[in-house]
């Protein structure tokens, strides 16, 4: 995993089921999502940086960076995401801010590592796309339902 997977807000892109999408190619097999390369990807505009002016033009790394920070968008995603996925984007940004970059990279592997494989379990349904697809081709809305 690499920094940049992480993007301004604390998504860890590399989680997310439009990139796990793309790089699995389910379109192909059988699950049909829009892909994403991630935030930081050039010309592609993630949730939150779609309506954030700042991060638009480029003048912050990490949302922490903000004077705004936490805004009222970042704290609406963050409370979807620990609502339902999982994870934090706040908590995330907390630890990078506190520890660093590499420290947090190193521990979003041993949170998320797939036991079987080692590849990354997707935030979005609790699965891994490469050990556990099957599951999402037999129900498409799969989301973390089976825990
Ligand atoms: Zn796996």
């Amino acid at each position: 995993m690499d920094e940049s997977k992480i993007a301004p807000c604390g998504m860890n892109c590399g989680l997310c089921i439009s990139k796990q999408s793309k790089k699995y190619n389910l379109n192909n097999k059988g699950f049909k999502k829009t892909y994403c390369s991630g935030c930081l990807s050039s010309g592609i505009k993630c949730n939150l940086k779609h309506y954030c002016d700042r991060l638009d033009r480029g003048l912050l790394r990490y949302c922490y960076e903000c004077n705004q920070y936490p805004c009222s968008k970042l704290k609406a995603l963050d409370k979807r995401y620990r609502t339902k996925y999982h994870m934090s984007m706040l908590e995330n940004l907390e630890f990078i801010k506190a520890h660093g970059i590499q420290e947090f990279l190193k521990k979003e592997q041993d949170k998320w590592q797939c036991p079987k494989c080692g590849r990354l379990i997707c935030c979005h349904n609790g699965l891994c796309l490469s050990c556990n697809l099957d599951r999402l081709l037999q129900n498409k809305k799969y989301s973390w339902a089976e825990e």
